[in-house]
């Protein structure tokens, strides 16, 4: 393999009933970093129906170019379609490497493709850097999150990666930035396609994005039972936050999977996060140690949470948030 043909870096840009969804304007804030470290281009490649202003936009967050695959099979996601699409581009423009959020679609495209392309895939990445031979550093939790992986692909490229949705930081919106937009024509044939959707059916909950949250109330097997998380939805309602959990509570069924923060939930990184009646084990700090102010509500003093705490409070959760929840009305009369 002719390593030294391949240039510049993808984002692969994820689209849901024609949005683009923001861990792909994260993987543009990296890529841009990364395309800036090795002196090269980020492409934005984005495979939709009736998306064209949306291009744009992806300038915006850092792309310096947006390749447009546009067909009506595009409309909702399907694997095939999408990994003949992105299959294509790739081996048409050979980028050095290619990122792709860890999202349900991207778990589905991103290992098709890179089999398609026969290079290797680094899972779920939690950090991407360039080393000193430009090879990309590819970083993922591994054996329960007790060690970090750092796994490079020398002898094959592009460099492919899915990476973590929350863990990249997006770049302002920069309506100054110019470059290309490419329309890039894809055929679709029937032979393409072995299924068809019928019917795309919602599943009908309340939606729940704990990563937007700016404030999260945030409960571990700590508060005893699922009732108590009332007064967590209270003290976060006070705070026009939301209430997460760990995966301790997740497990017994207090609360949905869809709010549990670490490493086999979500990464979150709000202003203000409080941790109550939480141990702070690893695969939870995994999840939230990237918050700006962290506070801890825990009877036992030795708990780690306290480790990354800004602020510890030793003490019974059960008296602590309601004595909160009152300061903060008293304060807001
Ligand atoms: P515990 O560890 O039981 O802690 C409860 C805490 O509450 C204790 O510190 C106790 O002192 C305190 N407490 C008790 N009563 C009170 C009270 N009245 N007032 C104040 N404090 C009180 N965990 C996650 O959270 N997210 C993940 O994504 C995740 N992924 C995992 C993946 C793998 C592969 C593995 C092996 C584990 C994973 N875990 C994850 C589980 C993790 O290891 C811990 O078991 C879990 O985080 C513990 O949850 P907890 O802190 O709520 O419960």
């Amino acid at each position: 393999m002719n390593i030294s043909a391949y240039k510049g870096v993808v984002v692969f840009i994820e689209q849901r009933e024609g949005q683009v969804n923001k861990v792909s304007l994260e993987l543009l804030g990296k890529g841009r970093e990364l395309a800036d470290a090795l002196h090269e281009t980020l492409i934005a490649v984005l495979i939709g129906h009736n998306m064209h202003d949306a291009c744009q936009e992806l300038i915006h967050y850092g792309a310096d170019e947006v390749i447009y695959a546009e067909d009506e099979a595009f409309h909702v996601y399907m694997t095939e379609p999408y990994t003949k699409a992105l299959s294509t581009i790739i081996q048409d423009r050979k980028p050095e490497i290619v990122l792709v959020g860890a999202t349900a679609i991207g778990r589905d495209l991103a290992p098709r493709v890179s089999a398609r392309i026969h290079t290797g895939l680094t899972a779920d990445c939690t950090s991407l850097e360039i080393d000193e031979e430009k090879h990309l550093l590819m970083t993922r939790p591994a054996f329960g999150g007790n060690i970090l992986a750092t796994i490079i692909c020398p002898d094959y490229r592009p460099q492919m990666s899915t990476v973590r949705p929350g863990v990249m930081q997006k770049l302002e919106r920069d309506m100054t930035r110019t470059g290309a937009i490419t329309s890039y024509p894809i055929t679709i044939n029937p032979e393409d396609m072995t299924y068809k959707i019928l019917e795309v059916v919602k599943e009908k909950k309340e939606k729940v994005n704990i990563e937007d949250a700016n404030v999260l109330v945030s409960g571990g097997r700590g508060i005893g039972n699922a009732e108590n998380f009332e007064i967590l939805k209270d003290l976060a309602s006070q705070l026009k936050g939301q209430v997460s959990a760990s995966r301790a509570v997740v497990d017994a069924g207090w609360i949905h999977r869809d709010h549990q923060v670490g490493q086999t939930g979500k990464t979150v990184r709000p202003s203000l996060y409080f941790a109550c009646g939480i141990s702070g084990a690893i695969q939870h700090l995994a999840g939230m140690e990237e918050s700006d102010f962290i506070v801890a509500i825990n009877k036992d003093a030795s708990a780690p949470i306290f480790e990354v705490a800004d602020v510890g409070i030793v003490g019974d959760v059960h008296k602590i948030v309601p004595e909160l929840i009152h300061a903060l009305q008293v304060k807001q009369e």
